[in-house]
This record gives C-alpha cells, sequence and structure tokens, in this order.
C-alpha cells in the first residue's frame, strides 16, 4: 500500500474533487479501496470489507454488488443522496473554517476517536492519521481525514487552504491569503465582481448573490 500517495489530504481531496460530478457506488468503491481500506484507517471486523456507507438524513447505500444484477452496482438515484449530503455537510464545515476559523470537526474527530497519533508506516515517525469503523458515517470519514491533513498542517489551513463560494472547488494555494472565498475561475468568491457593484452595491442581481450560491 502507498502511504504517501495515500495521504490523508490526498483521500479527503479525491473525494472532494471527485464528487463535484455525481459519482455512483463504482466510483465510492474505487475511493474505498484505494484511500481507506488500510489497517491503520478502517478497522474492520476479520475477513470482513466494507458493506455499507451511511449519512444522517441520507439513508445507507449498499455496497455488495450482489444485491443488485449481475455485473451492476447500485444505480446513481441510489448513490447520489448519501455522497451528496455527505459532500455538502463537509464543505459546510470546511467553510466555516475558511471564513471564521471554526475547526469544530477538528474538535469532533478528537473527542470521538476518530483523529489519533500513530507511527507513520513510512517514516517510522509519529503523525495524525485517522481511525474509522464500518459504522462512521461518510461526512465524518472525510472530515477526520481533513481534520488528520490540518493537525499535521495547520499554517497550511491557516493561510493556503480556501473553498470557493461559486464553484466549491477545495484547494491549496503556493501563495498565503489568497482565494480562500474564490478559486482561479472566481478570484473573489463572488458571480460578479467590479465597477459596477462598488457604485451601486444594492442593485437587485448583486444583492441576491450570496456565499454559497451556485452558478
Ligand atoms: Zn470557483
Amino acid at each position: 500500500m502507498d502511504f504517501e500517495r495515500s495521504s490523508p489530504r490526498s483521500a479527503a481531496l479525491a473525494f472532494m474533487r471527485g464528487t463535484k460530478a455525481p459519482w455512483g457506488t463504482a466510483e465510492l468503491l474505487e475511493w474505498i479501496n484505494e484511500h481507506l481500506l488500510r489497517p491503520d484507517r478502517i478497522t474492520l471486523a476479520p475477513g470482513s470489507r466494507v458493506l455499507e456507507v451511511f449519512e444522517p438524513d441520507a439513508g445507507t447505500l449498499s455496497l455488495e454488488c450482489n444485491s443488485f444484477p449481475p455485473g451492476r452496482v447500485a444505480p446513481l438515484p441510489a448513490a447520489r443522496p448519501v455522497i451528496a449530503l455527505a459532500r455538502e455537510r463537509v464543505l459546510q464545515r470546511l467553510r466555516a473554517m475558511v471564513e471564521h476559523g471554526h475547526m469544530s470537526f477538528v474538535h469532533a474527530a478528537l473527542y470521538q476517536q476518530r483523529l489519533v497519533r500513530c507511527k507513520s508506516p513510512s517514516t517510522g515517525s509519529q503523525v495524525w492519521c485517522v481511525r474509522f469503523k464500518e459504522d462512521t458515517c461518510l461526512s465524518d470519514q472525510i472530515l477526520a481525514l481533513f481534520a488528520a491533513d490540518a493537525m499535521e498542517s495547520p499554517d497550511d489551513y491557516e493561510h493556503r487552504f480556501g473553498v470557493c463560494r461559486i464553484c466549491d472547488e477545495v484547494h491549496f494555494q503556493a501563495t498565503v491569503d489568497v482565494l480562500r472565498v474564490g478559486c482561479e475561475a472566481h478570484p473573489l468568491g463572488v458571480l460578479h465582481e467590479g465597477p459596477i457593484a462598488q457604485r451601486n452595491p444594492t442593485v437587485p442581481e448583486m444583492s441576491a448573490v450570496r456565499p454559497g450560491r451556485r452558478k
């Protein structure tokens, strides 16, 4: 298993970037296989594998292929609520951190022991890592991955991490304190910035633009 390739950061970003386009169970299974199925990341009963994921208010998504016709996995409509709601919850927590400094997801992961100190398989040094059980909901898994990365690289989360208000792009910038509420395509995190907004900030179409509003 490639520890570096599947760092908490790469695992969390792979989920957030991948799910910008709707995922079905095939994509989710691929992500789980690449990023979660490691003895140091998820605790399964002996001989077991991840059979389902759940998200509060969205239900449980079976990952058992044999619960569907041969050769098929759950179609998009079945997978969408669980994955979409998990993604939305993660975005809310990340935005609260970027815009208000709220680190509640880190505290929750520590308190509920999803975030622990362990020995890095590659370097042998003590690092922050995640510990899931099968009943950890999907959004808590993603948030714990971000929390482990934030504990390892606090400066990155204080100055380089951003979530675009317009397109939900989650990213790290090489330059500190830029694009934290925007992205390369939406540098200020608003749909229309510039002279019109500055001249008359109360024009209806501008006042209708709120953080989190999609295109
Ligand atoms: Zn954007």
